[in-house]
């Protein structure tokens, strides 16, 4: 007998471009044109934006206005504004502008963890139990990024094995929720149906998010296999915008309107007005002062019609 597909019709969609995206930008987005553009973004039907980071401004200047944005935007009844936290000093900060969520991050491999966080996992977990102690009681939801979850660029093979234990570490200390992220774009489809096969069957309670990179063309791909192995939750980031540091000129992270237009195509509901999000993508050349790497602006969608030549 066949087994019932663990495919849903919903999904959501975290946007992460105004934190991930423009953390490695060579400009400084002026706060009133991040605001604006968040506030944008909030009317798409997006269930997540994450908004900033509470970083030391020091170690990212283009989210030094990290409160000013959070206060700035607009609030909308049913899309959370979640922002990255490093420590428990920006978790203060983070709760003092009223978030709905906290994302913290890790890395899966030690080298990655060294090199991007100066923490090993061991470290960031010893870190995650002082944050989720100030966190306590104030009903905001704490979720967890795993980086190098599929491969890291350093050591290679991340095991699965290894990302399991770490899950299960993040879930005894209290994390309610885990993204899974292939951070440089390691993964491959046959891969990411594994191990979501994994940590669902494990832990069917347990909100994952799955963030991948297209830094080797392969980010859409991984989506579908992660939504056919049965995830509902997908970072994404507009235009494609982010990168991946260690692969100068690489493309970044997987383009939400491109993930929207190939879900709504396969007639997933993602909640997503694409005609509107698509109005905001066409608007970050301009914001950024460059051209982004997203293709269905460019194309348009796949219901574009165009007259025959030579009639
Ligand atoms: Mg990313």
């Amino acid at each position: 007998m066949n087994q019932p597909s663990p495919c849903h019709t919903k999904i959501e969609i975290n946007e992460v471009a105004p934190r991930d995206g423009l953390q490695i930008e060579a400009r400084f987005v002026p706060t009133e044109d991040k605001v604006r553009w968040i506030d944008a973004l909030s009317t798409t039907g997006l269930r997540r934006i994450e908004a900033t980071s509470f970083t030391s401004p020091k170690a990212i200047p283009n989210l030094r206005d990290a409160a000013e944005v959070v206060t700035g935007i607009q609030r909308r009844e049913g899309v959370d504004i979640t922002v990255l936290v490093p420590n428990v000093i920006g978790t203060e900060r983070a709760l003092a502008c009223q978030v709905d969520e906290i994302n913290l991050v890790m890395s899966a491999s030690n080298s990655h963890g060294l090199a991007n966080l100066r923490m090993t996992p061991a470290q960031s977990l010893e870190q995650f139990a002082a944050i989720l102690d100030v966190t306590q009681g104030s009903g905001v939801f704490i979720n967890a990024s795993l980086s190098t979850a599929f491969g890291c660029p350093f050591e290679g093979e991340v095991p699965e094995a290894r990302v399991l234990e770490l899950v299960e570490q993040l879930i005894s200390l209290g994390i309610q929720g885990i993204t899974l992220c292939d951070t440089t774009g390691m993964a491959n489809p046959a891969q990411v149906k594994r191990l979501c096969e994994a940590v669902l069957g494990r832990w069917p309670e347990t909100p994952f998010t799955l963030h991948f990179h297209n830094t080797r063309g392969m980010g859409l791909a991984n989506a579908l296999a992660a939504w056919q192995a049965g995830i509902t939750r997908f970072d994404a980031s507009l235009g494609g915008l982010g990168g991946c540091p260690f692969a100068p000129g690489a493309s970044g992270n997987v383009c939400t309107e491109d993930l929207v237009h190939m879900f709504e195509a396969m007639g997933v509901d993602t909640g997503v007005d694409l005609d509107a999000l698509l109005e905001v993508a066409a608007t970050l050349p301009d914001l950024i002062g460059h051209d982004v790497p997203g293709q269905v602006v460019k194309a348009g969608k796949s219901t574009r019609r165009y007259a025959m030549p030579g009639r």
